[in-house]
C-alpha cells in the first residue's frame, strides 16, 4: 500500500473526550472515528488489524472442528421470551418494532437463535456434537459507552455455541476451546491470563474470562501463586484467620445524629472500619434477606444470590428497609433483627469483636456488639467482594490483586437453553434428551483496542507483529533520486512477493515527519532508504519496539525480514 494515496488521517492531538491510551492512539493514529457515544467507524487501516485478528479467531476456531455461520442481527421477540430473556435481558437489550408493529431486538449475543437453528436441524445423537461460530456485529445499549471501542454500545464480536450429546463431551469440549482461546490471546502477541468468572446475564453452570493484563483494565483479578484466579467479583475466599479474641465489653448506645455511612460512623467514632458490621437489606424472590458483612467489606450480590439459590435478588427499597428494622435507613444492625428476617453473616464477620452497628433506632449505633451474645446469624458464609488481606480458597496464601480487560469469555451452559427451548435429539435408545450447550465469545473489537493499551509508548501504537495493519514501513528519504526509488520499488515488490504486508511512505515528507507517523501507527517494522545507505549498499532496519539500528544489505532485505517476521510470530 502506498501511503500517498491511502486513506490514513492521522491526528496531532487526540478528541479532548478520549479516556485511555488506546481511544486516543486509534484516533490519531487513523485506526477509528467516533459517531456519537458508543458507536464507532473502522477505517482501513484499523480494519485491517480488524481483520488480522479475526483470522486469528477463526484459524483457531477451525482447528476445534468449528463451522463458520452468519446469523441475523435483528431477533424476533418470541425466541427471546422462550428464554425468559426477553423481559430479564434489561436495558441493554435494544427491542424495536417493525412496520408490522412485531416486536425485534438487536442481537446483544445469539444463544436464543442458534439453539432454534439447531433444534430444527439437528435430532439425532449421531449428528452431535457440533460447534457453530461466526462473526458479527453485536449491540448492546450499554448505560456508560466508554473506555472507545472497548466498550462500545455496537462491536464486533465472535461468537461461537457448541451442542452435545452428554456431559463429558461437553467438557472435553470446552477444555478444547479452552485451549484455542489460550492459541488465540497468545498468537496476537497478549499478556493475558483465564480466570474464573460470573456468569452473568447468558447464565450456566460455569464459565472463564480471558483477561489482557493492563493497570487500565474494568476488571480486579485477584489470583494466586498456586494457580488459582479469578475475577474478584467471582473470587471465592478462605475463611479467615481469627484475630486473638478481645475481651467482651458491654453493649453502648451511642449518640450518632447525621452519620449513617460507615466513614461518618468511623470518623465520629474514631474506629477502623474493620471493626463494623454493615447491615444489608434485600428482597430474595420476595423474602426479606439481612446480609452482614464487615465494614471494609463491600457485598458480593452473587455469592448471596447463588447460596441462597434465588433467581431475583434486588435491594430492599427504603420501605421494605424501615419495614424491617424499624429505623430510617442507615441505623439498621443486626442486634434484635433476629426473627424479623432471615440473617446471613459473611465469614470475615467472624473476627469482629466488640464491633460497630446500628441500634435499629434514628440517630443511634452500637458499640462493643459481640455474637452469640448479642445476635446470632443463621449461618456464616463467604460473601463478601475477594479484596486485600483475603486469601486463596485452595491454598490460604493471601491473594495478590491485578488489572485485567476481558477479551474473551467461555461458558459451560449445559441445559439452561435447550431446556427452555425444548431442544432436543434422540440418544441411541430413542429417548428425547436436550443438548448440552456450551457458549464461546470473543469480543475481536476489544482485542484490537487491548494491543494497543499494552502495546505502546509516548510515541504511539507498539504491534504485536501477528495483528499489526502493516509488517513493514518502507521510508525512502530524498524519494526523488532514481537509485533511491528503484532499489525501494524492488524492495517493496520483493517483500509482497513474501506474503509481507509493507505499507511504503512515497510522500514527499521530510525524513521527521516520515519517522514521527511511522512511530505513531506503530508497524512493527521499518526499513530507512536514503542516500546513505544506498552509498553502501544498504537499507536500516529499527524495530519499533527498540531503539537500535540496524545495517542490511539491499539484496539480502526481503530474505532478513521474513526470517526476522517468522521469529516475531514465534
Ligand atoms: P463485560 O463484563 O465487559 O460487560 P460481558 O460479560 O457482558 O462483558 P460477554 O457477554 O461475555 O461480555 O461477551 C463476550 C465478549 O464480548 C466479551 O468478552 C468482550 O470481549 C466483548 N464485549 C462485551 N461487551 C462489549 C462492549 N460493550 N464493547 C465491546 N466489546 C464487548
Ligand atoms: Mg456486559
Amino acid at each position: 500500500m502506498k501511503l500517498s494515496h491511502y486513506f490514513l488521517p492521522t491526528l496531532r492531538q487526540a478528541p479532548s473526550d478520549a479516556d485511555t491510551i488506546s481511544t486516543k492512539l486509534m484516533q490519531r493514529a487513523g485506526l477509528i472515528r467516533k459517531v456519537t457515544g458508543g458507536l464507532y467507524e473502522w477505517l482501513p487501516f484499523g480494519l485491517r488489524a480488524l481483520k488480522n485478528v479475526e483470522q486469528i479467531v477463526r484459524e483457531e476456531m477451525n482447528a476445534v472442528n468449528g463451522q463458520e455461520v452468519w446469523l441475523p442481527i435483528v431477533h424476533p421477540k418470541n425466541l427471546w421470551e422462550e428464554t425468559g430473556r426477553w423481559n430479564q435481558y434489561g436495558k441493554e437489550l435494544l427491542r424495536f418494532k417493525d412496520r408490522k408493529d412485531a416486536e425485534f431486538c438487536l442481537a446483544p449475543t445469539a444463544e436464543e437463535v442458534i439453539t432454534d437453528l439447531v433444534r430444527n436441524e439437528i435430532s439425532s445423537y449421531r449428528q452431535l456434537p457440533v460447534f457453530l461460530y461466526q462473526f458479527g456485529t453485536k449491540f448492546r445499549d450499554e448505560i456508560r459507552p466508554r473506555f472507545g471501542v472497548m466498550r462500545s454500545r455496537e462491536f464486533y464480536m465472535k461468537d461461537g455455541y457448541s451442542f452435545h450429546a452428554d456431559e463429558k463431551d461437553a467438557e472435553n469440549f470446552y477444555q478444547k476451546a479452552f485451549t484455542a482461546y489460550q492459541n488465540i490471546f497468545k498468537r496476537c502477541g497478549l499478556k493475558f491470563r483465564p480466570v474464573e468468572a460470573e456468569t452473568g446475564a447468558i447464565g450456566g453452570s460455569f464459565s472463564h474470562e480471558f483477561m489482557v493484563l493492563a493497570e487500565t483494565g474494568e476488571n480486579e483479578i485477584a489470583y494466586c501463586s498456586c494457580g488459582y484466579a479469578a475475577n474478584s467479583e467471582r473470587a471465592e475466599c478462605a475463611p479467615p484467620s481469627p484475630p486473638p479474641p478481645e475481651p467482651s465489653q458491654p453493649l453502648q448506645e451511642v449518640h450518632t445524629p447525621n452519620a449513617w455511612t460507615v466513614e461518618d460512623v468511623a470518623k465520629l467514632l474514631k474506629a477502623a472500619k474493620e471493626k463494623f458490621l454493615k447491615t444489608l437489606f434485600y428482597m430474595a424472590d420476595g423474602k426479606p434477606i439481612v446480609a452482614l458483612v464487615r465494614g471494609d467489606h463491600e457485598l458480593n450480590e452473587n455469592k448471596l444470590m447463588r447460596h441462597l439459590g434465588s433467581k431475583k435478588l434486588e435491594k430492599a427499597t427504603d420501605k421494605e428497609y424501615e419495614q424491617i428494622a424499624g429505623c430510617p435507613v442507615g441505623f439498621a444492625g443486626p442486634v434484635g433483627l433476629d426473627g424479623r428476617a432471615s440473617l446471613l453473616a459473611d465469614l470475615a464477620v467472624q473476627t469482629v469483636f466488640n464491633g460497630i452497628s446500628g441500634a435499629n433506632k434514628k440517630d443511634y449505633h452500637l458499640k462493643n456488639i459481640n455474637r452469640d451474645r448479642d445476635y446470632r446469624p443463621a449461618q456464616f458464609v463467604d460473601l463478601h467482594v475477594a479484596a486485600p488481606g483475603d486469601r486463596c480458597p485452595r491454598c490460604q496464601k493471601p491473594f495478590q490483586f491485578c488489572r485485567g480487560i476481558e477479551v474473551g469469555h467461555t461458558f459451560k451452559l449445559g441445559t439452561k437453553y435447550s431446556q427452555s427451548m425444548k431442544a432436543t435429539y434422540l440418544d441411541a435408545e430413542q429417548h428425547s434428551k436436550p443438548f448440552i450447550m456450551g457458549c464461546y465469545g470473543i469480543g475481536v473489537s476489544r482485542v484490537v483496542a487491548a494491543a494497543i493499551e499494552q502495546g505502546n509508548d509516548e510515541n504511539g501504537i507498539i504491534w504485536p507483529a501477528s495483528i499489526a495493519p502493516f509488517q513493514v514501513q518502507l521510508i525512502p528519504i530524498e524519494s526523488e533520486d532514481s537509485k533511491i526509488k528503484e532499489a525501494v520499488e524492488k524492495l517493496y515488490q520483493g517483500l509482497q512477493k513474501r506474503n509481507i504486508s509493507v505499507l511504503l511512505d512515497d510522500r514527499s515528507e521530510r525524513a521527521g515527519v516520515k519517522f514521527k507517523d511511522a512511530d505513531l501507527i506503530g508497524t512493527p517494522l521499518r526499513i530507512t532508504v536514503s542516500s546513505k545507505t544506498i552509498e553502501k549498499d544498504s537499507v536500516e532496519l529499527k524495530r519499533r519496539s527498540s531503539k537500535e539500528l540496524q545495517m542490511i544489505p539491499l539484496n539480502q532485505c526481503p530474505d532478513f525480514v521474513d526470517t526476522l517476521l517468522h521469529e516475531m510470530l514465534k
